[in-house]
């Protein structure tokens, strides 16, 4: 009988994808993949470095997983494992920790499932992790992340990201033309492009070679995929031609997630950010001019070292002002070795709550009112395979949440509908879909 893993990813959509690249590997070396519940051998462990708590959160699963299967190899991978390899280690029922530079390497560093009174620890400075292992994720076959760029060579001051990932690399084009085509004839009918820093697309062994715009232009001609979503681009490099580019394309679809962090220029500068609020309207401006339909999520941080009441009131205006769609907000929070981190001007726990708790209401505001310029609106919608209270969910091109009554015909299909009505719960309520169409 073959060995069983399991898997527990905690953070990004990032590591969504690498978790299953991993699965990929394990299952390539005779593994079967199996739920979290199902007794396995071998558990790993995929962690963040942003998620509040990372080492709470990561002593728990460790405690869950060895309460469901005592003797089982627990290894432990991800962001927060190469930050802080040492005090990982020491969680009680840990086998192994691996950096970044060894994580990919897991097949061979697991040689035997015998459970060790001291954990093993290979991890390497993060400059030597320096090639790009490239993964995605299917999950349930709606949509499939594929990460195509690795790292970061920018030094925002709040941000650990680069001291957990290493610097800026990417796959090649025509690897991802290869992996997207896979995607496709396996049925998955939408690609979210991933990275660290998707805009920054193009650098191999150090060199740029290409950029992100190049990649768009090829992915646009890969049959087979209906839907191709941008996860999220920094502002400064969501160039007009990528804009435009989407704007008339068939397969990217007009939704757009991108990082302000701040609406205030002297915050924005603190954060060493590589923009100001200016380019960022102009950005929004752009993008509505061509797609007014189209759905911008912006990333805001809130109670950042030095942002005072006006600073604050700032953010708020500039964008209750802008024609965006739905906010992600962020409580920014102490990270260490960063140089945010040494900063005067800390804003109290209790002001940084209130402030999250603003935003979160304005973003509410901004997502009914964006979908209220979408009712009467024909749309086609992608049909998850959830089901909650007797109704499915899915997503139209632009990103408006429908539900509708469940019916099973319906699951990972795009159907044409009309929108017609918001309903309590903040959904989007649809008429009756038509045919399935065919792509
Ligand atoms: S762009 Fe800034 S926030 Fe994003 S990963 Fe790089 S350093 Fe971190």
């Amino acid at each position: 009988m073959n060995k069983k893993v399991a898997f527990y990813t905690l953070g990004c959509k990032l590591n969504y994808s690498e978790t299953s690249g991993i699965s990929r590997m394990f299952n390539n070396a005779g593994y079967d993949t199996v739920d979290f519940t199902d007794t396995p051998d071998v558990y790993v462990i995929n962690t963040c470095s942003v998620t509040e708590n990372a080492d709470k959160k990561c002593k728990r699963v460790v405690k869950e997983a060895l309460k469901i299967s005592p003797n089982a190899y627990v290894t432990i991978v991800g962001c927060y494992a190469q930050l802080k390899p040492k005090e990982i280690s020491e969680i009680p029922g840990v086998d192994m920790v691996l950096g970044a530079a060894e994580k990919f390497q897991i097949i061979d560093h697991i040689t035997d499932l015998t459970k060790k009174p001291k954990a093993v620890v290979f991890n390497q400075p993060v400059s030597e992790a320096n090639t790009f292992v490239p993964t995605f994720s299917i999950g349930d076959r709606t949509r499939t992340f594929l990460k195509v760029q690795d790292g970061c060579d920018y030094s925002c001051t709040f941000c650990t990201i680069p001291l957990a990932r290493g610097s800026s690399r990417s796959d090649t084009i025509e690897n991802v033309l290869k992996q997207a085509t896979e995607v496709a004839a396996s049925g998955v009918k939408e690609i979210v492009l991933t990275g660290v820093n998707l805009g920054d697309f193009g650098i191999r062994n150090g060199e740029r070679e290409d950029r992100f715009f190049d990649l768009v232009k090829a992915l646009d001609e890969v049959e087979g995929i209906d839907r191709i979503r941008i996860s999220s681009i920094e502002p400064n490099l969501l160039s007009d031609d990528i804009i435009a580019f989407v704007a008339q394309s068939k397969r990217f679809v007009p939704h757009f997630h991108i990082p302000l962090q701040s609406g205030n220029n002297k915050i924005l500068g603190l954060m060493r950010r590589r923009y100001r609020r200016e380019l960022y309207a102009d950005r929004v401006a752009t993008i509505k001019r061509l797609m007014p339909d189209c759905c911008i999520g912006v990333d805001v941080i809130v109670g950042f070292p030095g942002e005072t009441r006006e600073d604050f009131i700032d953010t708020y205006n500039f964008l209750n002002d802008l024609d965006i769609s739905y906010l992600h907000v962020f409580t920014y929070s102490e990270r260490e070795n960063t140089p945010a981190a040494e900063m005067s001007g800390a804003v109290p726990g209790s002001t940084r709550a209130e402030r999250s708790k603003m935003l979160h209401i304005l973003s509410e505001k901004k997502r009914r009112a964006f979908y209220e310029t979408q009712i009467g609106n024909h749309a086609e919608v992608l049909f998850e395979t959830d089901i909650k209270e007797g109704y499915m969910h899915g997503f139209t091109r632009n990103y408006v949440k429908v539900k509708t009554k469940y019916d099973p015909v319906l699951v990972r299909e795009i159907k044409h509908v009309t929108l017609t009505a918001i309903a309590a719960d903040g959904d989007v309520e649809i008429t009756e879909a038509e045919e399935v169409l065919v792509h």
